[in-house]
């Protein structure tokens, strides 16, 4: 059976008038500056109704004229962009080693970005709840000062994360069945804005799909470089999540039966054998000050030391078959490495590539280039502001004040 969520059946007057205001809102995004005759044109709306749809959105401020003219063959036009300037979106990610927020206005422009180093491996629920909602508070409080009323927050965790913001399991935090939304909404005490969780892959590529390098490849994979291997599924210019949520789980296919235990009890996991952890303790490091020591690691590659250069090699040759499996089964254009697999992409890739070569049986790997997010450890985080974003886009627009 083939469905569409893409264009929702309207039940009645309020419905299609959300849809059509969503529907010049994602134009103005797309094509600003335009003028009201260009969204007419483009989307089939009639210009009374254009004309009503965008002054809606001028009240909501959502959207704004800029006094700019057009001049084509008759009249001027008064041209329109995206306003958003009273408005942000959160999104934060915790991870095993930090915590990460950021905020953006409704045009994606960056209004910051924190990062806090969180012993996620050790803190329970509860701890990572209270962390969580003071760095949100403090965000909060900057966008209050700035006047900016939040239109939602979400926040991505690396494990499985149901439909209704349940963490089932995220084996490198330890954690089982946390109610991490309902949670974080009592710790915030009713903020008066959604808060939505989602697996930190997920969200990664939604970033990646809104504002990376790659941005608008309607296929496209992102793989989190952490300690933990996940993968966030674009395909068809739509996230997959699959049935329940837990699409992406590519850390744990099986490469090496007898190779190294996982955290999550198996053994030989993609993740167990190329992930960090896996890369800092074969180079005989501690993951625990994971990024001083990534340092350490590309310095001695840099200087062309043997056994970094080794390690490196068979890190990505594992890497590799994981990404054929992406490259056989979903045809991806793009596979984007991210996290901590960026500074070490140089080295990593030639053997990626290898792999690509030998394991896949389309010409070409299907198309499917292998290349190093450029969003920084921010993506995840960014992704949970994308996904605020992209409610906004799908017609959740934020009333009047
Ligand atoms: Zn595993």
């Amino acid at each position: 059976m083939i469905t569409s969520t893409t264009n929702p059946q309207p039940a009645d007057f309020a419905d299609v008038r959300a849809t059509n205001l969503a529907v010049v809102l994602r134009f103005v995004r797309e094509h600003a500056p335009c003028s009201r005759a260009d969204i007419a044109a483009s989307t089939g709306l009639n210009k009374a109704t254009v004309s009503s749809l965008v002054a809606d959105l001028i009240d909501r401020r959502l959207v704004r004229e800029t006094g700019l003219t057009e001049n084509r063959v008759g009249r001027p036009a008064t041209m329109l962009v995206l306003d958003g300037s009273p408005y942000a979106a959160i999104g934060v990610e915790i991870n095993v080693d930090y915590v990460t927020a950021v905020a953006v206005d409704l045009s994606g422009e960056r209004l910051l970005s924190w990062r806090r180093s969180f012993p996620g491996a050790t803190s329970t629920v509860s701890q990572a709840v209270a962390a969580v909602a003071a760095l949100v508070r403090r965000v909060t409080g900057r966008m209050a000062k700035e006047e900016r009323q939040v239109l939602g927050l979400t926040v991505g965790v690396p494990g499985l994360v149901g439909t209704d913001g349940t963490v089932l399991i995220a084996p490198n935090l330890g954690w089982r069945d946390a109610d991490l939304a309902g949670d974080l909404a009592k710790a915030l005490r009713d903020p008066g804005f959604a808060v939505q969780i989602d697996n930190d892959a997920n969200l990664a590529a939604l970033a990646e799909y809104r504002f990376g390098s790659q941005a608008g490849t309607a296929n496209l994979v992102y793989l989190t470089g952490e300690i933990g291997v996940g993968a966030g599924i674009v395909m068809d210019g739509r996230l997959r999540r699959g049935g329940r949520g837990y699409s992406g789980e590519i850390g744990h296919i099986q490469l090496d039966p007898l190779g190294a235990e996982c955290r999550c009890g198996r053994l030989g996991c993609l993740e167990a054998v190329a992930g960090i952890g896996a890369v800092l303790q074969h180079a005989a490091l501690s993951p625990a000050e994971v990024e001083i020591e990534l340092e350490e690691v590309v310095r001695l590659a840099r200087a062309d030391e043997r056994r970094t250069l080794d390690l490196l090699t068979s890190v990505g040759h594992h890497l590799g078959k994981g990404v054929s499996v992406l490259a056989n089964l979903l045809n991806p254009e793009v596979v984007i490495l991210g996290g901590y697999y960026v500074p070490l992409a140089p080295w990593l890739l030639p053997a990626v590539a290898e792999e690509m070569r030998g394991r896949t049986i389309a010409p070409e790997a299907g198309g499917c280039r292998v290349v190093a997010s450029t969003l920084g450890y921010d993506a995840a985080a960014l992704g949970g502001a994308a996904r605020v974003l992209d409610s906004v886009d799908s017609g959740r627009l934020p009333s009047v004040s």
